[in-house]
């Protein structure tokens, strides 16, 4: 059995879905469950739109006559007539409730987690549904699956956390008999306990692909992307990036977890339960081989398997002489963030514990500080802390490979590659399995340290 995750990329217009189901025609010696995400472009049309209607901004209007637009193209294009029975209709209707949620939130001037996931869960709908139209046009008999009849998560909108038991029942209850129809399954999006439309998070349907061949105990899991295979550092970036053809699992998480988006960070855990491969494939040059992650595979024999970064952070820098000795002070710290839902990228504490300097996303700042001026009142009171301050426009970037383990003088190499380009380095953290060095520097410097450090221990 064979799980196959197509992204917006790979379905961006009618002629990608063209090429797209040209590899699914391939697919001829094993079942296949295909799990797709919205159009290119759409996810992010529709997250702009909820923000126009939320200010009062008629411009909401716009965005989704364009999404309406590109589906409505989409299905003319890919359909000879007679276009199969309804299925304007079926479009257009989806485009009415959209709207009317869109004026509820433009009315009521609020867009909560809980709407925006229903808003965004259009995008995934209105493609499945399209594209196992033109499936069973064609003559390949498939059947459309709306993942939230069965991914079961809590209700953290926008985040939703998976629970594993219910959702991998249901899997196995719904989709049995693959082999007459292949189940078309909306990745991305959820329910909850209440039937409540949730997310598993931005870039998701690479999660909800790996989700559902842990669940069937599928041979193997393929995210198909627009490159080549998970590449040494973002191609964008640094252009002469190349395809690593064999990752471990440990190493493809990190690289996941910092930035590299070719795959989302949560997809390697249900399969590594279960000992399922992963591959990352081309849907625009399928020939390619791909990258494949598993336990078992070959070291490399470079130190430096890639690189990758995450933008758009902050350091909150707690200082304060009362702060030495006083146990229990980088708790209450946690704790704060905790409360105030923030995720804590990296964490540095000098020695002479006179100063912790915490690593978030810049969007959570505001809420963190609130919450340490609250729990810490009276250290901050006493003078214990006597200063919370922000540094802005931060990048980390993470250094990541199998073979640095024990290679000494490592990081000295490393920061002075940074050093002579001229980059200042803010704060550092080795991973204990010294699988993983990341640094974090301003945002300015991000393309020259990511160039530098891949030209250097890359090639
Ligand atoms: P999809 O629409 O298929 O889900 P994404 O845009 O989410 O595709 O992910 C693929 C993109 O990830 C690539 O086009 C590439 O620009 C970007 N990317 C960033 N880092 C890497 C990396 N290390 N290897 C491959 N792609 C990367
Ligand atoms: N469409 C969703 C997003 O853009 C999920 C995905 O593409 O994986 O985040
Ligand atoms: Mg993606």
């Amino acid at each position: 059995m064979n799980v196959k995750k197509f992204g917006g990329s790979s379905l961006a217009d009618a002629g990608k879905i063209k090429q797209t189901v040209e590899i699914v025609k391939q697919n001829k010696d094993t079942s296949l469950c295909l799990v797709l995400s919205a159009m290119k472009g759409v996810t992010n049309t529709l997250v702009e739109a909820a923000q126009w209607a939320e200010s009062g901004d008629k411009k909401y209007q716009n965005n989704i006559e364009k999404i309406r637009k590109k589906h409505l193209d989409c299905v003319n294009d890919l359909f000879i007539d007679p276009k199969p029975e309804g299925i304007e209709y079926t479009i257009e209707s989806m485009f009415v409730e959209l709207n009317e949620i869109l004026h509820g939130v433009e009315l009521v001037r609020e867009c909560s987690a809980k709407t925006m996931d229903l808003i965004m869960s259009f995008g995934e709908r209105l493609n499945c549904y399209q594209v196992t139209a033109y499936l069973n046009h064609i003559g390949i008999n498939a059947r459309y699956i709306d993942s939230r009849d069965i991914i079961k998560t809590d209700s953290a909108h926008g985040k939703g956390n998976v629970d594993f038991k219910k959702t991998y029942e249901r899997i196995q209850h719904n989709l049995i008999d693959i082999e007459s129809s292949i189940p078309v399954i909306c990745g991305f999006i959820a329910s909850d306990d209440s039937d409540r439309t949730t997310t598993l998070g931005r870039n998701g349907s690479d999660y909800t692909a790996s989700i559902i061949g842990a669940a069937l105990n599928a041979d193997r899991v393929e995210i198909w992307t627009d490159v080549d295979g998970v590449l040494t550092a973002d191609p964008r970036v640094v252009k002469n990036a190349f395809v690593i053809p064999q990752l471990s699992i440990e190493e493809a998480m990190e690289l996941s977890f910092f930035g590299a988006e070719v795959i989302h960070p949560y997809t390697l855990i249900p399969t590594t339960d279960k000992n399922i491969p992963v591959y990352i494939k081309n849907t625009l040059n399928p020939s390619a081989e791909g990258t494949v992650i598993t336990s078992n595979f070959t070291k490399k024999d470079r130190i430096i398997t890639g690189i990758a970064s995450i933008d758009d952070l902050s350091l909150i820098n707690i200082e304060g002489g009362g702060m030495m000795g006083m146990p229990g002070m980088a708790s209450q710290i946690f704790m704060s963030l905790s409360d105030a839902d923030v995720n804590i990228i990296m964490i540095t504490q000098a020695s002479s514990e006179h100063s912790i300097s915490i690593l978030c996303r810049s969007e959570e700042t505001d809420a963190a500080v609130k919450m340490l001026n609250k729990n810490l009142k009276s250290a901050i009171h006493n003078r214990r802390i006597q200063n919370i301050q922000i540094v802005d426009q931060l990048v980390i970037i993470a250094v990541i490979g199998e073979n640095m383990k024990g290679q000494a003088g490592l990081t000295g190499k490393l920061f002075s590659a940074v050093g002579d380009a001229n980059i200042n380095i803010l704060a550092i953290a080795q991973g204990s399995s010294e699988r993983n060095i990341s640094f974090v520097i301003q945002q300015k410097d991000r393309d020259s340290a990511l160039i530098a450090v891949h030209k250097k221990f890359i090639g």
